[in-house]
């Protein structure tokens, strides 16, 4: 359902951007010099921006460092957007002068390692984006916090621990998770794949006690990708600890992955067959309780561990915005802006109704680089970009047990030890390149 997008209040003009002093850094092989210059109204903040990029050769590098002063700008969460984006002024050396980044926690996990750290084929560190470390190498300031509203009309962020925070110009990027109303008993008896630090701590704690009773019996709700992948990654998990599980994989539409083509589904059944995990497609669960659930049809299931990895919906506090919404999710535009004109949003929380695509990491990411843009456009008055997503993406789908399926479209690839080489080589890749300073 698409909202009227009504005019929450007029545009507040942003301050007027300043810049302060360039630093240009000039690294030498044999040396290092450091000039200063103040740039002077001749220079356009937006285009001194789109200048600073690190120039190397082999004699010599050239760093500038352009620091902006003026509005306050807050990126609410560290998603896979604001991260790619300050790894962005990272590189281009660019220094907002009051850069606020207020997420729930310092690092934020990186969605194509979820399952492989599940799997326990990743370490839990090495899943992770180190937020904090990067908005400190752009002199930003974490605030680890929850956000739980935002006051439009005056400007405040309503944080959890550190009161009201004020901003001229603000980014939403605070995800979205499995919707738990949508089950009864849900939120009490079962687990959601997200927040992932918290199913991290409670699936290791099924994990210490599991050993006791064995075989321990896991049923997965919700047969897109992520629930395929979990299944694999707990089937691998339990293997490894030597644990005999009987783990079921349960669906409420009448195939598992049905965007995905013909050649694909039958691989992907083919591998769950494989690693002994009974699939049950139309099958909706509606209901959960202690230790069992019930389905439409008033089967009853009983389970030592149930986990929802349903679609994902916004946190309650953003479908209270007063902000034009798309169903329960942030309407934005082409340029990523909401219907309040010194707002943007990204990821999985906002949502355009003329984009027809699913709620994936990888349009989060590519959006980061239009986000960038239309950031400093707006301090700057300069013109916005728009982001057209892609159609479609690569999809990369292990087995748990160093494999995997590709699909995009039509195109498919076996399950095969060189798609999970190159599933792992892009994903690793991805965190290390964040997190290298
Ligand atoms: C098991 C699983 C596997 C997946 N695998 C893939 C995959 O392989 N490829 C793919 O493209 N997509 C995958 N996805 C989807 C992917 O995880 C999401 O689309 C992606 O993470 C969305 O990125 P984002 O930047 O919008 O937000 P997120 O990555 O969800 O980041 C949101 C951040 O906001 C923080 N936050 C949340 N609420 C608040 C608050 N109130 N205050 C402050 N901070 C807050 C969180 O801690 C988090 O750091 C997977 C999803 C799941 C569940």
């Amino acid at each position: 359902m698409v909202e009227e997008v009504k005019p929450i209040d007029e545009a507040f003009q942003l301050p007027t951007l300043q810049q302060d002093e360039l630093l240009i850094d000039v690294r030498r092989i044999e040396g290092r010099k450091t000039e200063r210059q103040t740039p002077d109204d001749r220079h356009d903040p937006f285009e001194l921006f789109m200048v600073c990029q690190i120039h190397s050769c082999p004699l010599f590098e050239i760093r500038y460092t352009l620091t902006m002063k003026g509005a306050t700008v807050v990126l609410v969460a560290g998603g896979h957007t604001h991260a790619l984006v300050l790894k962005e002024f990272q590189r281009r050396g660019l220094v907002l002068s009051d850069l606020i980044v207020i997420s729930d926690s310092e690092k934020s996990p990186y969605s194509g390692l979820l399952t492989g750290q599940i799997a326990g084929i990743y370490a839990d560190p090495e899943i992770y984006i180190e937020v904090e470390r990067l908005t400190r190498s752009v002199q930003g300031r974490f605030i680890k916090d929850a956000v739980r509203g935002i006051d439009f009309k005056t400007r405040d962020i309503e944080t959890e621990r550190h009161g009201k925070i004020h901003f001229d110009l603000l980014s939403l990027n605070c995800g979205a998770r499995p919707d738990r109303s949508s089950i009864q008993g849900s939120s009490a008896y079962a687990h959601a794949v997200k927040p992932t630090q918290a199913f991290q701590q409670e699936f290791n704690d099924f994990l210490t006690k599991a050993s006791e009773r064995v075989p321990v019996r896991i049923i997965q709700i919700g047969g897109g990708v992520a629930g395929v992948e979990c299944s694999a990654g707990f089937r691998r998990r339990l293997d490894d600890l030597g644990i005999s599980a009987d783990i079921t994989l349960m669906e409420s539409g009448p195939v598992l992955l049905p965007s995905h083509n013909r050649r694909v589904r039958r691989a992907v059944l083919q591998m769950l067959s494989s690693l002994r995990i009974t699939v049950r497609t139309g099958e909706a669960v509606h209901e959960v309780r202690e230790g069992q659930l019930l389905t439409e049809r008033e089967a009853i299931f009983p389970f030592d561990f149930a986990v929802q990895a349903t679609p994902a919906q916004p946190q309650e506090w953003v479908r209270n915005l007063e902000l034009a919404h798309c169903g329960n999710f942030i309407q934005i535009d082409d340029f990523l802006k909401t219907s309040h004109p010194n707002v943007f949003a990204v990821g999985d929380v906002a949502k355009n109704p003329h984009w027809s695509i699913p709620r994936a990491g990888v349009y989060a990411v590519r959006e980061a680089p239009i986000l960038c843009h239309n950031i400093l456009a707006t301090l700057s008055g300069s013109p916005l970009k728009s982001y057209r997503p892609q159609k479609r993406y690569l999809n990369l789908i292990m087995d748990g047990h160093g494999r995997a399926i590709a699909s995009r479209g039509w195109f498919y690839f076996p399950r095969s030890r060189l798609m999970w080489w190159l599933k792992d080589r892009i994903d690793r890749g991805f965190v290390r390149k964040l997190n290298t300073l």
